[in-house]
């Protein structure tokens, strides 16, 4: 039998790496790494030893995957479910949100999306055509708050994504002489990254990294900062303190090119190192030994992850960031931080904001979005003011969104307060296990009149649904894939088929939102028959179909890389012109126009009443393979590798407590308690504890009270989404910092 050779890019994480799909007649044979991808020698290590590659074929032909729609025939949560065809799924989703839409409006209806493993233009493009500014994301805690500051101060995106490397001369010899890593762990999640900072340190490159915990990261740092969690922004501006104090910074740049340095200086003097000392716990001639490294050794690169994104005070250790690398000029140089963007007037292929179609939701429709007027930078009114300055400069949307806030959401959903939202389309998500304050979530979900989830497995959150739908995964559709947050773009066509009559009928989510579109009169909009179509006409910029484009030697779109835009193209997409390093953006929407730290709502410091119960700081989230997020936990190959749920406690703490190594212990804080599993480390402050994210236990049933164990290690069930804690400008909430008891788990 002939064996079809087909080059797709894979989405079990972020990486994006491109990868050959053998198959014969349909079914899956092996994936190799794609030798044709420009970034082969930095993809193939990764890819050949991925883990989540290696059981694709398992993960792929799995036999609890949702093969076709399911509806509820029992009550909600009750697992009983009758097969159906798409057809009767579609037909009768429209004709209930027809029904809502006519009692409530079209407010009543929410979205919530994962983290693009899914076409994720696609859910907020219906969600604006059916009127609704209720689509809420992930990327309110991730990607959204650089995306936003970034723009807001600067005019664009600078580039930090996952598919980012360091770049290397044409000798071969790294060009940044500095980098600094603040809350990743790039083993984990940045494997481009990971794999060119390795060879560039072995070249003489220093490294910089803040981060509470040891991580493979922090092993490659000349200087780790080990602060106390949530106190970024102290710590970042305690450097800014020192560059300028010790006149390192580079005075032509910002003269020119700045705007706002006198009170930069005047906020940075707040926060001396002997005071930053003081909040974060790092010796202050650390922070100046940290600060003269990154000032002396430019160019220099900055890179945050989730570490940094998840915090209460996110947008001001960010912008922090952001000025920091702005005042040694390291910003759109080569080797330093790049502004992505390409200027207006250029075609672009993939401009995936736009292809949302915001300006087809009517203005008092976007009035009405939960969240704006209170967390402005990532909802309508904070994204129109930053699209106003750079939609003349800039070719594209600057991957700017507009979120609803999920917390306020869901006490919409339970109050009805300002106006009833009744019904919910999840895609690709799991916001059971995802989001804060899990047992918020859940009452919200079960009050819901309907509530469609369309996924891959079964999942906790898909428990709760009135119908489930059957997914196409990455390899059974094209995928064009932008990346770097500019308009370089790698593309992938569908290597297996999604649909075999009989045996599965998987939809992309182009597929099911332009089959409900279509029923609620949104035709216009969805005039291409399938996601092949879209993308033959979205790659016309390129002078090629998909097809032309995979068949071209390499199958990407890489633009030459530009710097220093800003001399030619007459400044910064910004108020005055300048690099905001005082924000007229965040002024005018109300907020502090410089960074400040808070200190974190729930810390020693701010609750010393809940100490003596809870005396250790949670900190959750840290990345760890084979899993990514709340996937892959039914992967028995993996399970093998990974059975249980970590937490990491100092030995000091652990011995006091009576705990050792491997048992099961109880984690609690003011909101409830899970288990997961002690593992000693002396990498963690003794009065600091990790918890990982994510985990259920699909081998559970499905049925309440189990919704297959997302009660037992989910560490969401302690996290907290209180507004009042969320980041008053982005609404982000703080996964972060929390105050928590640890203890032996006598019985399990
Ligand atoms: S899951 Fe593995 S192969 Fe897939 S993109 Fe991530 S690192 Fe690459």
């Amino acid at each position: 039998m002939a064996t079809k050779v087909t080059k797709t890019v894979c989405r079990w994480c972020h990486a994006d790496c491109r990868v050959q799909v053998h198959s014969e007649n349909g079914r899956l044979v092996k994936i190799e790494e794609d030798p044709t991808d420009p970034r082969f020698d930095k993809i193939s290590p990764r890819t050949k030893g991925c883990p989540r590659m290696l059981a694709a074929r398992e993960n792929i032909e799995h036999p609890d995957r949702i093969r076709f729609p399911l509806k509820r025939t029992g009550e909600r949560g009750e697992d009983r479910w009758e097969q159906i065809s798409w057809d009767q799924a579609l037909d009768e989703i429209a004709d209930r949100l027809t029904a809502l839409k006519n009692t409530y409006g079209p407010e009543c209806l929410m979205a919530t999306q994962g983290t693009a493993r899914h076409t994720m233009w696609t859910g907020p493009r219906f969600m604006n055509l059916f009127g609704s500014p209720n689509t809420a994301s992930q990327g309110t805690i991730c990607y959204g708050p650089a995306t936003s500051t970034a723009t807001a101060i600067l005019g664009w995106p600078v580039q930090y994504r996952a598919d980012d490397q360091v770049p290397f001369d044409s000798s071969g010899k790294p060009i940044p002489r500095c980098l600094l890593f603040l809350g990743m762990t790039l083993s984990e999640s940045h494997p481009r990254l990971w794999k060119t900072a390795r060879d560039a340190k072995r070249m003489g490159t220093k490294v910089i990294v803040m981060d509470p915990r040891r991580t493979r990261t922090t092993d490659l740092a000349d200087i780790w900062l080990q602060h106390r969690p949530g106190t970024d922004t102290a710590l970042l501006m305690a450097m800014i303190q020192t560059i300028i104090e010790e006149g390192l910074y580079d005075k032509a740049f910002v003269d020119r090119w700045c705007y706002g340095f006198d009170q930069l200086a005047e906020r940075a003097n707040e926060y001396r190192p002997e005071k930053a000392e003081a909040i974060t716990w790092v010796p202050a001639d650390r922070i100046r030994e940290a600060a003269v490294m990154y000032a002396t050794h430019g160019p220099a690169k900055t890179q945050h992850g989730m570490g940094t994104e998840q915090l209460e005070n996110c947008i001001e250790a960010i912008q922090a960031r952001i000025i920091l690398a702005a005042i040694m000029g390291n910003i759109d140089v080569e080797g330093g931080d790049f502004i992505t963007g390409l200027p207006a007037g250029t075609s672009v292929p993939m401009d995936l904001a736009g292809l949302e179609l915001p300006e087809k939701l009517p203005p008092a429709q976007k009035a009405k979005q939960i969240g704006d007027g209170r967390f402005k930078l990532l909802s309508h009114s904070g994204r129109e003011m930053i699209w106003a300055y750079n939609k003349d400069m800039w070719a594209g949307n600057a991957n700017l969104r507009a979120y609803a806030h999920f917390p306020l959401i869901l006490r919409t959903v339970l109050t009805g307060k300002p106006y009833p939202v009744r019904a919910c389309l999840t895609m690709f998500s799991n916001p059971l296990l995802t989001q804060a304050n899990a047992k918020l979530v859940y009452k919200a979900l079960k009050s819901l009149d309907l509530y469609v989830v369309k996924d891959l497995f079964m999942t906790p959150s898909a428990q709760l649904a009135d119908y489930v739908l059957p997914s196409a995964a990455w390899i059974e559709r094209p995928n064009v894939e932008p990346f770097g947050g500019a308009f370089r773009i790698v593309a992938g066509e569908a290597a297996l088929p999604a649909i075999v009559p009989g045996e599965h009928e998987y939809y992309t989510d182009y597929d099911f939102y332009r089959g409900l579109g279509i029923r609620l009169g949104q035709e216009t909009y969805w005039a291409w028959k399938s996601l092949e179509e879209f993308y033959d006409s979205a790659l016309k910029p390129t002078g090629m179909d998909l097809r032309a484009f995979m068949d071209k030697e390499d199958g990407v779109y890489w633009p030459e890389e530009v710097y220093r835009k800003y001399e030619t193209m007459g400044g910064f997409a910004t108020p005055s012109g300048k690099l905001e390093l005082y924000s007229n953006i965040f002024e005018q929407l109300g907020y502090d126009p410089l960074p400040r730290y808070e200190e974190p709502k729930e810390s020693p410091l701010s609750r010393p009443d809940l100490t003596a119960q809870y005396p250790m700081m949670l900190i959750t989230g840290g990345r760890f393979r084979p899993f990514f997020h709340s996937e892959h936990r039914q992967i028995a190959s993996l399970r093998r590798k990974y059975p249980h749920p970590i937490v990491q406690i100092h030995p000091e703490t652990a011995q006091k407590a009576g705990i050792e190594d491997g048992d099961w212990v109880w984690i609690e804080t003011v909101r409830g308690r899970i288990r997961q599993k002690c593992l000693c480390f002396d990498g963690i402050h003794p009065q600091v504890v990790h918890c990982e994210h994510g985990w259920w236990f699909p081998e559970l049933p499905g049925e309440e009270p189990w919704l297959r164990g997302m009660w037992e290690s989910n560490i969401n069930v302690l996290t907290d989404d209180d507004p009042e804690r969320c980041n008053p400008r982005s609404g982000g909430w703080p996964l972060k910092t929390a105050l928590c008891n640890v203890y032996k788990c006598e019985v399990y």
